[in-house]
Parts: C-alpha cells; sequence; structure tokens
C-alpha cells in the first residue's frame, strides 16, 4: 500500500517505518526541515532501540523516503496517517493546531480518495472537527473529492516503540464506513497474523480509548505513590505491599512501581487533557483531578527528602544524578522528573553532575551550557566530589552497582533513590545511608 506519514517524531517515524518494513511504500512528511535533513542523511532525530537499523534497511530497499513537501506527501499516499504533536494548551487541552493544520493540507491538495488516520492523541469530536477543515477546504477549491476519517490511536511506549508497534496487544479502529475499515484491516493484518486483536468501534470511542488507557496507568502509578508515602509513615514496606497486591491476578504488576512521578509527553497531557474535556462536559474525574495532583506532589518528593536531610540552604552542595530520561532506553526529557529535581536543587544553591545513557545531548539542548549543570560520561565518574547520589532513572545499568565504589567516590555517603533500585539493608551494609520511595 502507499502511505503518507505526517509527523516524523515518536510515533510517526516509528508507525512510517515499521509500516515500510511489512512490504509497504511510506513516505513521511515534517515541516521541521533539520529532522528531514538528518534522516535524509542515514541518522534518526530520536533515539529508540532498533530503530536506526530498521530506517536503514527500509530506505535502502526503497520502501522509505522522507521529505518537506506537503504537495507530495499528499500525492503520494492513499491512506494519510496524521502523527503529529497534541500538546497541552494553556487550560490544559490538546492543541489541535497542528493535527488541523495538516488535516487542511491533505484538503488543499488532494486529487482523489483519501483515508485519513487520526494517529495523534486527540479529544473526542477531534475526527469530526478534521472531516470539516478538509471539507472547507475542498469546498474552497470547488471541487468534490470522497474521503474517510479514521480513529487510529497509538499505544506504542518508547524504549519499546518497534516492538509494540510490530507486534501490538491490539489495535483499534475507529471507523463508521466500510471502504476505511477494510483498507484498515488489510493494513494491519501483517502485524497481528496470529491473533485478530483489531477492535473496531465507532470513532468518538476510539478517541476516547486512548485516554482512557493512559488515565488508568496514570492512576495506577500514582495511587501506589500514595501508599508508598503512607508506608513511609507507618514504617511498612511499599515494596512488600506492591508483592502482596500484585500477586492477585486482579490487579497485576504492571504499573505498580511506585517512584518519583510520572512524565514523559503522553500521561500528564493525556491526564489533564481528559480532565479539561471532562470539565466541558460537566461530567468530573475527580480521581484523575487527584491522579494529576498527586502526581506533580511525587515530582518534589526527593527535594523534600534532600531538604530533610540537609536543610534548605544547599549552597556549596553538589549533587550526582544518574538519570535524565523520563524513563529508561529512550532519550525523551518531556515534562521528566529529572528537570523538576536539577531546577529544585539550583534553586536551593546545589550543582549537578548528571548521567544518562542517552539522554545528555537532548538536556544540553533544554538546559544550555548552564554551568551549574555538568556531565559525566559514566555513572561512576558523576559521582565525583559529590555530596549525595539521586537516582531518578531506572536505567538497567544501574541496577547492580558497585556500592564500596560508589562509598569511595562520594564526598558523603548518602544516595537518593527515587525508583527503588535496591534493598535497604544491602546497601546500608556498605555504610551508605538511603532514602528511597516507601521503604523503611
Ligand atoms: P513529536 O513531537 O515527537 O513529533 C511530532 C512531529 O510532528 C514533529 O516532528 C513536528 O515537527 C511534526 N509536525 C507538526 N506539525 C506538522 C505538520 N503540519 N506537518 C508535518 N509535520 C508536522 O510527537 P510524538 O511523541 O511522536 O507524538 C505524536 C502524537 O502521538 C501525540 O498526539 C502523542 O500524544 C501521541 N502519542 C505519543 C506516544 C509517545 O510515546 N510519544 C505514544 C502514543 C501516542
Amino acid at each position: 500500500m502507499k502511505i503518507t506519514v505526517i509527523g516524523t517524531g515518536y510515533v510517526g517515524l516509528v508507525s512510517g517505518t515499521c509500516l515500510a518494513e511489512m512490504g509497504n511504500e511510506v513516505l513521511c512528511l515534517d515541516l521541521d526541515a533539520a529532522k528531514i535533513d538528518t534522516l535524509n542523511q542515514g541518522g534518526i532525530p530520536i533515539h529508540e532501540p532498533g530503530l536506526l537499523e530498521m530506517v536503514r534497511r527500509n530506505v535502502a530497499a526503497g520502501r522509505l523516503s522522507f521529505t518537506t513537501s506537503i504537495e507530495d506527501s499528499v500525492a503520494f499516499g492513499q491512506l494519510q496517517f496524521i502523527a503529529v504533536g497534541t500538546p497541552p494548551d494553556e487550560d490544559g487541552s490538546a492543541d489541535l493546531k497542528y493535527v488541523l493544520a495538516a488535516a487542511r493540507n491533505i484538503g488543499r491538495h488532494m486529487t482523489d480518495y483519501k483515508v485519513v488516520i487520526d494517529k495523534s492523541t486527540v479529544p473526542v469530536g477531534t475526527a469530526d472537527k478534521v472531516r470539516a477543515v478538509i471539507l472547507e477546504e475542498l469546498a474552497a477549491r470547488g471541487v468534490e473529492l470522497p474521503y474517510s476519517v479514521v480513529s487510529n490511536p497509538e499505544f506504542l511506549k518508547e524504549g519499546a516503540a518497534v516492538e509494540d508497534f510490530l507486534r501490538p496487544d491490539r489495535v483499534v479502529i475507529g471507523a463508521e464506513d466500510e471502504r476505511a475499515i477494510r483498507l484498515m484491516r488489510e493494513l494491519y493484518a501483517p502485524f497481528i497474523r496470529n491473533h485478530d486483536r483489531v477492535i473496531v468501534m465507532d470513532v468518538r470511542s476510539a478517541e476516547l480509548t486512548k485516554y482512557a488507557a493512559n488515565a488508568m496507568l496514570a492512576t495506577r502509578i500514582s495511587f501506589m505513590n500514595e501508599l508508598a508515602n503512607l508506608a513511609d509513615k507507618l514504617g511498612a514496606d511499599i515494596e512488600q505491599i506492591r508483592v502482596g497486591i500484585g500477586s492477585d491476578p486482579r490487579i497485576g504488576f504492571h504499573f505498580l512501581y511506585p517512584g518519583c512521578g510520572y512524565g514523559g509527553s503522553c500521561f500528564p497531557k493525556d491526564v489533564q487533557a481528559l480532565i479539561r474535556t471532562a470539565e466541558e462536559n460537566s461530567s468530573p474525574v475527580r480521581v484523575l483531578n487527584a491522579v494529576e495532583q498527586a502526581n506533580d506532589e511525587q515530582k518534589h518528593l526527593l527535594l523534600h527528602k534532600i531538604r530533610a536531610r540537609y536543610g534548605d540552604d544547599l549552597r556549596g552542595m553538589h549533587f550526582a544524578l544518574w538519570g535524565l530520561a523520563f524513563k529508561p532506553n529512550t532519550d525523551d526529557m518531556r515534562a521528566a522528573s529529572s528537570r523538576v529535581v536539577i531546577e529544585g536543587l539550583w534553586q536551593m544553591g546545589a550543582t549537578v553532575t548528571a548521567y544518562d545513557p542517552v539522554a545528555m545531548t537532548e538536556s544540553r539542548r533544554i538546559f544550555g551550557d548552564d554551568p551549574r549543570l555538568r556531565y559525566a560520561t559514566a555513572p561512576i565518574a558523576a559521582l565525583a566530589e559529590a555530596d549525595a547520589l539521586v537516582i531518578v532513572t531506572e536505567w538497567k545499568e544501574f541496577r547492580v552497582p558497585n556500592f564500596e565504589q560508589i562509598k569511595a567516590a562520594l564526598r558523603q555517603p548518602v544516595i537518593f533513590d527515587g525508583r527503588n533500585l535496591y534493598t535497604p539493608s544491602q546497601v546500608r551494609e556498605h555504610g551508605l545511608e538511603y532514602f528511597a520511595i516507601g521503604r523503611r
């Protein structure tokens, strides 16, 4: 099939590449010329395991190409995927300007039947708006052309995006016309050969499904975080509680890890957008207000623990930080807890040396050359001259450290662990002070 993917970010680039991998011809459009240059020169603008090799393979096979030309991109694919960003607006609702601009471009240049597919996470009613702007553009040109609008929300996880796209748990297709449903089923058939995991539903339900999924996962995290804070007060151990409740198959272990707050480009903005939608429809989602508030507070928890240990005035103190990305296996730092920790430490007068296996370039882009933040080339090198180690991202390489080496390298033997990576008694045996989340 001939496919255009609009937007070459985490979702667009992964979707386009995986669709090409199955033999489709894919043209990816982005208005960011720097991204397209990088791609045309054989690089990729993001870190995602397995993606670079797959992009190169498909480009070499002639199935995948990149452009900044709107006209070419509209002419190319019968299927037009919209995978542009939907950042939060000032009031928390999803800003649809990129989605609607992409739709408008399609209406402005199309000359034959198109299936326009919303892959971006968009509020209920967006497909109607997409349909309307395309119709407006066609009317302005004085032409009538057939097109379908489909909602096909994406459930991939950054850090495992390629694997998730190739082997999806489910494919949600919100569509009302048979022609589009048939094409979408055909497109996804190779990804779900052994089990038909396509769930066809009406468009509005599909749009809401994506928000419901992210809100449910965020709820589990905030629930565990608040329980961890309570366990801390009660002298109980949240890790034991986690195992105790996760063993119940009705609960399960996924997304049950307490920590220093969730971040990333999706959970914070999607929870906010759903709250906003609920407000607009006078149908409150009180649970989600609490989820959001709990998470905002949780991102400050490590700072509270540091303050409790050293006081408010950290001038002259220096901290080592392990992890900048909002989660492992990605360089994405959007809404990452590390940003709250770094800025909080700065505010109290401290300086930071950070180490992250892949997100240091992104961090330099965000913080510039601020002298209060330095970078180390290895975890252990970050500890030199530091008064404590603060762990914010659960990268695998942090899981089994040499505690003797950590103790020797730090100025003071203290660890603040925002991801509960270690067993407290084990760390303390090495003569280190250890502060974690909800652990005795
Ligand atoms: P992103 O910011 O990484 O990428 C968006 C890209 O779209 C950018 O490169 C931007 O330049 C480009 N763009 C914007 N307007 C354009 C236009 N009119 N024409 C062409 N290109 C345009 O975003 P992302 O993380 O890939 O997310 C995209 C959407 O997918 C969002 O709605 C997000 O909520 C959703 N989503 C994201 C994830 C994730 O893990 N990142 C997972 C599922 C769903």
